[in-house]
C-alpha cells in the first residue's frame, strides 16, 4: 500500500477514536450518566475535543492531504474516504483551536441550561446560553463563508450542499399543498375517535413491544442496543456499535412505538457501511436529510401503513390479551394516523409534522439574516404557531424550549427533518416499482426492504454526498411531488375528502 494512504488511514483511525470517546461520552449524559456529572463532563470532552483538534489540524495533517491531492488513480473508496476526512479538516480548520474547545464546553452547559429552563418553563434563564450559542454560528458562519445568503453556510453542515434557495423551493411547495389539505381535513374530513390508545399500557407490556418492532426490522442487536432518554435519538460509534434510545410513557404508548421503530431506522443506516469504512470517520450516514429519510421511511411509510397496521394489531394483542377485541387493524390505522394540530414537533402526526420544521426552519432563517433579539422569538414562534398550525402555545415549555437543538447549536438541522420525509416517498415509490415495496410490508418481509437500502444508500456511509444518493436510490433528481402526492393520496383517502 502507498505510504501515504497508509499514513491517511492511521490518521483517519486516531481520530476516529477520540470521535468514538466522544460520543459515547454523550450518550451515557443522556442515558445512565448521574445528574450532577455535567460539569466534569464538560471539561473532560472540551480536553478530548482539543485533542480531536490538535490531532486534525496541524501543519503535517496540511501537508499530507496536499500530497494526497496529487495521487493518481486511486480506487473510488479510498478516493471518496479521503474527500470526506479532507472535509472535516477544512470545516474544523477554519475555527480557532481556543473557541473550538470552548465551544464544545459551552454546548454541555447551554444543554444543562435548556434542561432546566425546560422543566421550569423559563425561558429567561436560557437566554444567555441562547445568545452565546447563536453568537458563535454567526462567528462560524464568517469563517466558513457563503455564497448567496449566510444561513447557506449552516444548512450545508447538515446536509451537504443545502441552501436557502433550495429549502424556499420545497416549503413553499408545502405551505401550498399541506395547510389548505389540512384546512380541509378539519372542514370537511371524517371524525376519527381515539379510543384504542388514550388509555394507560403498563411498560413491561412497552417494553416488549419494542424489543420485537427492532428484531422485525431487523436491526442487529448483536451490534445495538436500546436505552431510555428524555428525547429519543442514534448513536452510531462504529458499525458493530451501534445504539438507539426510546422513552416510555405510560399514557401515550404509541410515543415509544414510533420512536423504536425510527430510531431503528436510523441504527441499521449506521449499521450497513461497508467494512472497509466500518471503524473510520465515514462509518455511518453524516448528512441528516438521508439519514433521516431512513427513519421516516421505517416509521411513517413503513410504520403508519395499512399493511404494516395488521402486525401492529397483532403484536398489541399478543401483548395486551385483555384489552383483545380492541386491536381491530382497521380501526387501529385510522387512530395511527389521526390528524391533530398541535404544539409538540415530536408527537406531531405525519402531515402536520412538515409545518413544525416549518415553523423553526424560518426563524432560524431570519435569525442569520436580520437583528431579531433572543428575547423576541418566543413571540415569534408563537405567531407562526398560530398561523400555520392554528395552536397557540400557553408557555414556552410547550413552544420555543421544547427542542434540544439549539441549545447544542444545531442551527440547520431542522430543514432535514421535513427534507427526510420528501426523500422516503421518492425511495418509495422506486422500491414499489422494482421490489413491491406494499406487498412485502403487508407480509412483514422487511429484510428485502433493508437489503435494497444497503445496496442503494448504506453501504457507503458517509462517502456519497445526498444529491447522488438521491439519484442512485431512485434513479431521478429530488423531486418533493413524491411527498406531497402521497400525503393527498393518503389523507385524502383515510378522511374521505
Ligand atoms: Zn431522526
Amino acid at each position: 500500500m502507498n505510504d501515504l494512504i497508509k499514513q491517511f488511514n492511521a490518521l483517519d483511525e486516531k481520530l476516529k477514536s477520540m470521535s468514538y470517546f466522544l460520543a459515547l461520552v454523550e450518550f451515557d449524559g443522556a442515558t445512565t450518566a448521574p445528574k450532577k456529572s455535567f460539569k466534569e463532563r464538560s471539561i473532560a470532552i472540551s480536553n478530548l475535543s482539543q485533542l480531536y483538534y490538535q490531532t486534525l489540524v496541524n501543519e503535517n495533517t496540511k501537508k499530507l492531504f496536499e500530497d494526497l491531492d496529487k495521487l493518481k488513480n486511486l480506487d473510488e473508496l479510498t478516493r471518496d474516504k479521503i474527500e470526506y476526512v479532507k472535509k472535516e479538516y477544512i470545516k474544523t480548520s477554519i475555527v480557532p483551536e481556543n473557541e473550538f474547545s470552548e465551544y464544545a464546553k459551552l454546548q454541555v452547559l447551554a444543554g444543562e441550561a435548556w434542561e432546566n429552563a425546560f422543566k421550569n418553563n423559563d425561558f429567561k434563564s436560557f437566554a444567555p446560553f441562547l445568545d452565546k450559542v447563536i453568537a458563535y454560528q454567526k462567528k462560524l458562519i464568517e469563517y466558513k463563508g457563503y455564497e448567496a445568503n449566510p444561513y447557506d453556510a449552516l444548512l450545508d453542515l447538515y446536509e451537504a450542499d443545502l441552501t436557502v434557495e433550495k429549502c424556499d423551493l420545497f416549503f413553499d411547495k408545502l405551505k401550498k399543498e399541506i395547510v389548505p389539505l389540512l384546512a380541509e381535513i378539519s372542514k370537511n374530513g371524517k371524525k376519527i375517535e381515539e379510543k384504542i390508545f388514550n388509555k394507560s399500557f403498563d411498560l413491561d407490556g412497552q417494553r416488549k413491544i419494542s424489543d420485537k418492532l427492532m428484531e422485525l426490522v431487523h436491526y442487529d442487536l448483536d451490534g445495538g442496543l436500546l436505552k431510555e432518554s428524555t428525547h429519543p435519538f442514534t448513536t452510531g460509534l462504529s458499525k458493530h456499535d451501534v445504539r438507539i434510545t426510546t422513552r416510555f410513557y405510560e399514557n401515550q404508548v404509541l410515543s415509544s412505538v414510533y420512536s423504536t421503530i425510527h430510531e431503528s431506522g436510523h441504527a441499521i443506516y449506521d449499521q450497513s457501511s461497508k467494512d472497509e469504512i466500518g471503524f473510520s470517520l465515514a462509518n455511518g450516514g453524516a448528512y441528516m436529510g438521508i439519514h433521516e429519510s431512513q427513519s421516516r421511511l421505517y416509521e411513517n411509510n413503513i410504520g403508519r401503513s395499512k399493511g404494516f397496521t395488521k402486525i401492529l394489531s397483532e403484536l398489541f394483542k399478543e401483548t395486551y390479551p385483555e384489552l383483545n377485541e380492541t386491536f381491530k387493524p382497521e380501526e387501529v390505522y385510522e387512530e395511527i394516523n389521526i390528524v391533530k394540530p398541535s404544539l409538540i414537533r415530536v408527537e406531531a402526526d405525519e402531515l402536520t409534522y412538515a409545518l413544525h420544521v416549518l415553523v423553526r426552519y424560518e426563524i432560524e432563517k431570519e435569525i442569520f439574516n436580520s437583528d431579531i433579539k433572543v428575547s423576541e422569538l418566543p413571540a415569534l414562534w408563537n405567531k407562526k404557531y398560530k398561523e400555520y398550525l392554528g395552536v397557540e402555545p400557553q408557555n414556552d415549555s410547550e413552544g420555543i424550549l421544547q427542542d434540544i437543538h439549539w441549545s447544542l447549536g444545531a442551527f440547520g438541522y431542522f430543514p432535514t427533518y421535513a427534507l427526510g420525509s420528501a426523500y422516503a416517498c421518492q425511495f418509495v415509490a422506486k422500491m414499489e416499482e422494482e421490489i413491491g415495496f406494499t406487498s412485502l410490508v403487508e407480509k412483514g418481509e422487511l429484510l428485502e426492504i433493508k437489503k435494497w437500502l444497503n445496496e442503494k444508500i448504506h453501504q457507503y456511509g458517509s462517502t456519497k454526498k445526498p444529491d447522488f444518493l438521491i439519484k442512485n436510490a431512485s434513479g431521478k433528481d429530488f423531486d418533493p411531488s413524491y411527498y406531497t402526492d402521497y400525503l393527498n393520496k393518503k389523507y385524502r383517502e383515510l378522511y374521505e375528502i
